[in-house]
């Protein structure tokens, strides 16, 4: 269709200057569509290069009588209080501004489309958007981001209401756990599955504490969010304690404040407690999760380890030989819940000292996912080589730390 006979047959439709100038959107640079329509209705032989910077009508006709939008755009002011009326609660510095147009209002344009054509035309939500966001923005003073802003605003013109989606806000950092006993992440009871019981003490919870709650607390409260997910590279397990500085990320959910000095939260953490130290605490990035969950980081361990049998001093010394490649079938307490499959594992060096008759001191440097209980106790023959196969006794680990992550 030639661009005059689309503008003809437009005419005919009673548009606003807005709605007709949004037809031809793509055309001319640094325009307002309203200013589009005033150029699309005075050019008598329109042609592409008709949509040139012109002095803006003052004039643009009221889009009240307008066919398709249907003065939606008159109220531009009253949308944006609501969207900022909506975020009050919210410390925010990203924003992105999203609108769901009336049923009517859709199926108006899209019957324009139909018999007009798409081309060159930008959709209504489009520029309501655009126009919206932008003076909000200005207002609040806040950036847009179209990646991830701290709070996606839907204007709901349907339903006349503003819905919220608030991203979380993360925060990177690495633990110290000196303490035996305390779980990485809550642990529920088993019993009631987290909604309490007599077995539970009704707290819902097998482990009254864990690091991951010792950690969130301050957060929680300084963010003034509901909820956190603990996202850890790895765990030691409960019994362990940890000297590597654990990577890991804390995610808030649905945070009313944004702004709150991480490395401040830190250091009262760590003068009020001594079972869990924080380091290097800072905001970070949505991605950083699954970077510090890929990361595959070689451990040194250090396990004090009972034997069955007494050993003398020199057979320590076979102990070294385990260096190599060992294989370990998924051992028996955790093949209930992962894949029953062998791995092929590397430790770099295990060295032993007796601590007194019948315990042994172990250090040993693992390749990452190397289970080294089982690596001592030889798991009934599941991990082989172990230290428990090669001293031809039963070698239990009563201790474990770790000492160093990668
Ligand atoms: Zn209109
Ligand atoms: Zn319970």
């Amino acid at each position: 269709m030639e661009l005059r006979d689309k503008r003809d047959g437009l005419l005919e439709l009673d548009l606003c200057d807005r709605c007709l100038g949004r037809q031809f959107a793509m055309l001319g640079h640094g325009l307002e569509n309203y200013e589009r329509g005033v150029i699309a209705r005075a050019v008598e032989d329109l042609k592409e290069d008709s949509f040139v910077d012109r002095d803006p009508s003052e004039t643009a006709p009221s889009g009240e009588d307008c066919s398709l939008c249907n003065g939606l755009f008159e109220d531009l002011e009253q949308y944006v209080d609501q969207v900022i009326q909506a975020l009050e609660p919210y410390e925010i510095r990203t924003l992105l501004v999203g609108t769901r147009l009336p049923e009517e209002i859709e199926r108006a344009e899209k019957e324009i489309w139909e018999d007009f054509g798409k081309k060159r035309a930008e959709p209504t939500k489009t520029e309501l958007n655009r126009l919206v966001g932008r003076k909000v923005q200005n207002k609040m003073g806040v950036e847009a981001d179209f990646e991830r802003p701290d709070v996606n605003a839907i204007l709901d013109l349907e339903n006349d209401r503003v819905e919220l989606q608030v991203n979380t806000s993360l925060f990177y950092g690495k633990y110290n756990k000196y303490e035996r006993g305390i779980p990485q992440t809550i642990w529920h009871c088993k019993e009631c599955g987290g909604r309490g019981c007599e077995k539970c003490d009704y707290t819902g919870k097998k482990y009254q504490e864990s690091v991951q709650e010792i950690i969130q607390k301050r957060f929680l409260e300084a963010a003034d969010a509901e909820e956190a997910t603990f996202h850890g590279a790895g765990r030691e397990d409960i019994d362990a304690r940890c000297f590597g500085r654990r990577e890991f990320v804390l995610e808030l959910h649905h945070p009313r404040k944004r702004s709150i000095a991480p490395r401040r939260i830190q250091e009262k953490l760590n003068e009020s407690q001594s079972r869990v130290e924080l380091f290097g605490m800072d905001e970070t990035y949505k991605d950083r999760v699954a970077e510090i969950k890929e990361k595959k980081a070689d451990k040194t361990y250090r396990a004090v380890v009972r034997l069955s049998g007494d050993i003398t001093e020199a057979r320590t010394g076979e102990i070294t030989a385990i260096r190599g490649t060992i294989r370990q079938r998924t051992p028996q307490r955790v093949v209930h819940r992962r894949a029953d499959r062998v791995r092929e594992r590397e430790v770099y060096w295990i060295h032993a000292e007796e601590l007194c008759r019948g315990v042994l001191d172990i250090t040993v440097k693992a390749e990452a996912g190397t289970y080294i209980k089982e690596l001592i106790s030889g798991d009934d023959g599941r991990t082989t080589p172990s230290v428990a196969g090669r001293l031809g006794c039963e070698a239990r680990c009563e201790k474990l730390d770790v000492l160093d992550i990668g």
